[in-house]
């Protein structure tokens, strides 16, 4: 029987956050305590070291996933660890866990097995509080919008146009749509309004492109909130609160510094979705990392498609980031989904399912290629894949020339990860011609054309009726020469949930677009994505329990 996370994670032994940082020359005066094992870290360490030259880059994606995660952070951690043990200096980035996912299905967000970060327990919980300084911050501009309203609306505005929504970390579909300002007059004026999870919120985005305090001051100010009855955009500036929500922000701006069961630094910060919003940890943490390590592993959420087009096409292209490789995890499991196999029967032996699904990882690796970068496949072993399986995969990589290594991080921790972290090295060396797939000044409509032919294999995009309006609006205001932040499902290369491999002449729809004028990018939502989650049938919720003597159990 094998040891569930939470069982795993309690079991470390942790080093004191000051030991882990002294690993990483960060003086203790940079560091701000949060108890024993968790730490803020000084905006001043980048200043510091500005002259000093970044290490390596390098980006851990996925095929498609099943909706149980393939193993993404589990290896981002495990490669961490084990580049540590062949002596490479080595920082992980990661994003922070949100509680939607915790309570609901999928579980946290700080690895698995005998690849973790820990306090694992904090970490998916409320951590250092960043989450609730985004939901404040979030909320206050609602508050602030409504009160306006109520006394008098000076800034005219129109209550059918208001764009800004409320936020709230929580899986919660109840709150999709609702109407505020119900009961006596004193209550405020009534109107529809919704919630997104607060990881969808542009302030989650605004804190993760930012690069100081004043970029985010700045950036927040710029958020669209509503149009007045003219027609004209409003901001956050115009309610003159940009200054509260960056004095609200002032210790979430700050990366947070844990470590793994190994005791290797990871910096965890910042968690926006990778479905819904652009899927990658701060900007600040990378850049720290970038000067704390010779090497910085991270991850951006759900596959190629998602995660990693939004990190090589909207966070490396702001922070000039240039990575160095690409880590692409595949599970037999998804492989056996994308070749037909339903979720329940993924356990069984079936090798013809398999390399019928290799062609999901196919495409991924050929996203990859179109940014110019180099990579390699990590096979995040299960327990339950057959020797068979294995092998069969082995050989699908090596007959097509992928470089490939088993990884069975999971399993043992940074000595499972040592092949891939010896094939990452060397893929490092490699001159790399990395560069974004698309021009920012090209057209709303190319752009997305662009990501939805390279990186998911569609033949054409429509849109709404909504989406059209939208984008002539966008082209008048000069809002259109930004990236586009795609929300699509994650499970899927096209825009519908079960549709598994790797599809070929199909239509991505663009429902509606959500302009993020603070982060910088349009926000395009495909097919029937949500901003807000909902819980399944039965919550992980449901196992979760704490003794009398602080005890935690069922947390994954
Ligand atoms: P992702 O980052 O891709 O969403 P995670 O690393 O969070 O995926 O892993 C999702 C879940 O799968 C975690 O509960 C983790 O413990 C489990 N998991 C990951 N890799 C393995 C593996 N090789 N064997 C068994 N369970 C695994």
């Amino acid at each position: 029987m094998y040891k569930t996370d939470l069982e795993i994670a309690q079991a470390c032994k942790m080093q004191n956050i000051s030991e882990v940082a002294k690993r990483i020359e960060i003086e203790e005066d940079d560091l701000e305590h949060y108890g024993k094992y968790k730490a803020k870290l000084s905006l001043d360490i980048l200043k510091k070291r500005e002259s000093q030259p970044d290490g390596k880059l390098i980006l851990v994606t996925a095929i498609n996933p099943t909706k149980a995660g393939e193993g993404k952070s589990t290896t981002t951690v495990g490669l961490g660890d084990a580049l540590n043990r062949i002596n490479k200096k080595t920082v992980i980035a990661l994003r922070e866990p949100s509680l939607g996912p915790v309570f609901g299905l999928k579980g946290g967000a700080a690895g698995g097995g005998y690849a973790q970060v820990v306090p694992m327990e904090d970490l998916n919980l409320h951590f250092t509080g960043d989450m609730h300084a985004i939901t404040t911050a979030n909320n206050l501009i609602s508050a602030c919008i409504d009160n306006h309203i109520h006394q008098g609306n000076e800034l005219q505005i129109d209550l059918e146009k208001i764009t800004w929504k409320r936020c709230l970390d929580m899986n919660d579909r109840a709150l999709r749509q609702i109407e505020v300002g119900l009961g006596p007059k004193s209550n405020g004026v009534e109107r529809k309004d919704g919630f997104n999870i607060t990881v969808a919120s542009e302030v989650m985005a605004v804190l993760c492109l930012s690069t100081s305090l004043m970029d985010l001051k700045q950036r927040l100010g710029s958020m669209l909130i509503a149009y007045n009855t003219a027609g004209e955009p409003l901001y956050v500036r115009d309610l003159k609160i940009e200054g509260a929500l960056a004095m609200v922000m002032k210790d979430a701006v700050k990366p947070n510094l844990v470590q793994t069961l190994e005791h290797n630094p990871v910096i965890v910060h910042g968690g926006p979705f990778a479905n819904i919003a652009h899927g990658c940890n701060s900007i600040l943490a990378t850049k720290t990392a970038l000067k704390l390590g010779d090497y910085v592993v991270t991850e951006a959420g759900f596959g190629a498609d998602l995660g990693a087009e939004k990190f090589l096409d909207i966070k490396c292209r702001f922070a000039g980031l240039k990575p160095n490789a690409v880590v692409i995890v595949a599970t037999i499991r998804a492989l056996k989904q994308h070749g037909g196999v339903a979720f329940d029967d993924l356990k069984q032996e079936n090798v013809e399912a398999m390399l019928n699904g290799c062609a999901n990882l196919a495409k991924h690796i050929d996203t990859v290629k179109h940014f110019g970068l180099p990579y390699v496949v990590a096979i995040n072993e299960f327990v339950s894949d057959t020797a068979a399986e294995v092998m069969a995969l082995e050989n699908w990589c090596e007959e097509n020339h992928h470089p490939m290594a088993l990884s069975q991080v999971w399993e043992k921790g940074g000595a499972g990860g040592i092949a891939l972290a010896e094939k990452i090295v060397e893929v490092c060396e490699q001159p790399n011609q990395y560069h974004p797939i698309y021009e920012v000044e090209a057209s709303i409509e190319d752009k997305i054309a662009v990501i939805a032919k390279t990186c998911y294999g569609a033949a054409h995009v429509e849109y709404s009726e909504l989406a059209k309006a939208q984008i002539a609006t966008y082209n008048r205001l000069g809002w259109n020469k930004t990236p586009i932040c795609m929300a699509k499902t994650p499970t899927s290369l096209t825009d519908q949930d079960k549709i598994y491999g790797a599809p070929k002449d199909f239509t991505i729809t663009v429902r509606e677009f959500r302009p993020s004028l603070g982060a910088g990018f349009i926000v395009a939502l495909t097919g029937n994505v949500l901003t807000m989650p909902g819980l399944p049938k039965a919550p992980a919720a449901l196992k979760m329990d704490i003794d009398e003597a602080g005890n935690i159990k069922g947390l994954f």
